[in-house]
């Protein structure tokens, strides 16, 4: 297959011929034009972030296109509100771009509220986030004017996100997105201190949340909030009094934990709940730094038991998964570090590896991990990936909503790592369930008739 790079991704894309020759790879830049990035926009970062806050009433200020972007194809689970499964928009049209869309937005903020007031809605609206979409940026509406009249209008906290998607990459909106939970918790930021850490940067996107607070929970460490998956508005506030936050997602997570530690001081550590590796090592990373040995001990026993259980499951599908050749394109370095590391587990070889926001220390890792000759690509759009993942022969990518269907044209099998996924790949049950649906999805019959029809 022939598919040609354009010359000015071609720094973006590494073969190395040696371990640590990833850390050359241009990225943390913005998308090359007429490139087709696979990344989503500055908006959809802020709201992936922002959207799992289970009692938050989101509004999405700009064309109703913009508000397709919602908990259908981005979902969550929460254990009370279900506020946030629903989106709203100020549908703006050709009228309001002429003649703006502030009162649009002011109207829309008063019905919603007065209708959930009148309607006795349970909870009762505490938060509003209006997000500001590409068109409201060429505009210029003053959105923050809007959200201080609604704020002080109605007693709830009504909070903007200038989220214009054209104004720059995804990790912008990420960083909105942190801008505005600081907006939101930093009034609490002198309560006093209680033993716990905050879990930022997991979305709860199949339970995930709830998994490794049980494990922290059963190892003695209580969880302040979870930001944001399964969060609320009550427990949002809460966040500023912990001890310590622990990031699994730092692409969108690590700038808050950043702003926490400055501002707050609460110290932040890394963390990865996927494999066994990185879940033990994040467990006992996050116990060791307590100073405490009950706890310490308490970590050690538990991962080994744990380890111990979901030894037997690998060991069951490893001889059907070995000498497979994985592709693996996420959102961000920290998930794709792990994933390489589970597929060495199983004995399988990475033989593509791409991100859409990755940074040059999760490059380096990457580079570390592969063999020579795996390719290494920042921000790859369909084409890319396509030849790269034909010309190394993969079985299975790994990937989400948008990498699906380019899996399935080639006829290869599919693993959905992101929003779309239905059971939790985090933490030891989310092992288990990551072995069997890659052995389900690599081993199935269809592929030898998709192949068969296509010759
Ligand atoms: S790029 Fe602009 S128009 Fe498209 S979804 Fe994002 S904010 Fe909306």
């Amino acid at each position: 297959m022939n598919i040609s790079v354009l010359e000015e991704r071609k720094a973006s894309i590494s073969r190395p011929t040696h371990k640590h020759e990833g850390r050359g790879i241009r990225c943390e830049r913005e998308s090359v034009s007429g490139a087709v990035s696979q990344r989503a926009c500055v908006y959809c970062g802020a709201r992936v972030v922002l959207n799992p806050i289970t009692d938050a009433y989101h509004i999405v200020h700009g064309p109703i296109g913009c508000a397709s972007y919602t908990w259908d194809i981005r979902g969550s689970l929460t254990s009370g509100a279900e506020t946030y499964r629903n989106s709203f928009s100020t549908d703006l049209r050709e009228t309001d771009i002429v003649f703006g869309g502030e009162k649009k937005l002011t109207a829309a903020i008063d019905e919603l509220l007065e209708k959930a007031r009148l309607e006795k809605t349970n909870p009762a609206p505490k938060l509003v986030f209006v997000f500001a979409t590409c068109i409201v940026g060429v505009i210029g509406d003053d959105i923050e004017a809007v959200c201080r009249a609604a704020e002080a209008k109605h007693g709830v906290r009504v909070i903007p996100v200038k989220a214009s998607g054209f104004s720059g990459t995804k990790s912008q909106g990420y960083r909105l997105a942190c801008d505005a939970i600081m907006n939101l918790i930093r009034p609490q930021a002198n309560q006093p201190k209680r033993f716990g850490v905050n879990f930022l940067g997991d979305y709860n996107l199949a339970g995930e949340a709830w998994i490794i607070r049980s494990y922290l929970e059963q190892i003695g460490i209580p969880v302040v909030s979870t930001i944001t998956g399964d969060s609320s508005y009550e427990t949002m506030l809460k966040a500023p009094s912990a001890t310590l936050n622990i990031v699994q997602c730092a692409g969108s997570s690590e700038y808050l934990a950043k702003r926490m530690e400055a501002e707050m001081g609460i110290p932040y550590i890394r963390v990865s709940f996927f494999g066994i590796e990185d879940t033990t090592a994040s467990l006992l990373r996050v116990a060791d730094s307590f100073n405490r040995q009950d706890i310490s001990e308490k970590a050690r026993q538990f991962a080994a038991k744990r380890t111990a259980d979901v030894t037997p499951v690998i060991e069951k599908y490893k001889p059907h998964l070995e000498g497979k050749r994985a592709a693996i394109f996420v959102g961000g370095g920290f998930k794709a570090i792990s994933l390489i590391r589970q597929f060495n587990e199983l004995g399988m070889e990475t033989v593509v590896v791409g991100t859409q926001t990755g940074r040059k220390d999760e490059y380096e890792i990457i580079g570390s991990l592969v063999d020579s000759g795996t390719v290494i690509l920042d921000d790859a759009n369909p084409a890319e990936l396509e030849r790269f993942m034909t010309e190394k022969q993969a079985d299975i990518l790994v990937g989400g909503v948008k990498e699906r269907p380019l899996a399935y044209k080639l006829g290869m099998a599919f693993c959905d790592h992101n929003h779309e996924r239905k059971h939790p790949l985090a933490g030891f049950e989310g092992i288990e369930n990551f072995v069997m649906e890659i052995h389900k999805s690599i081993n199935s019959p269809v592929w030898k008739y998709v192949r068969e029809g296509a010759a």
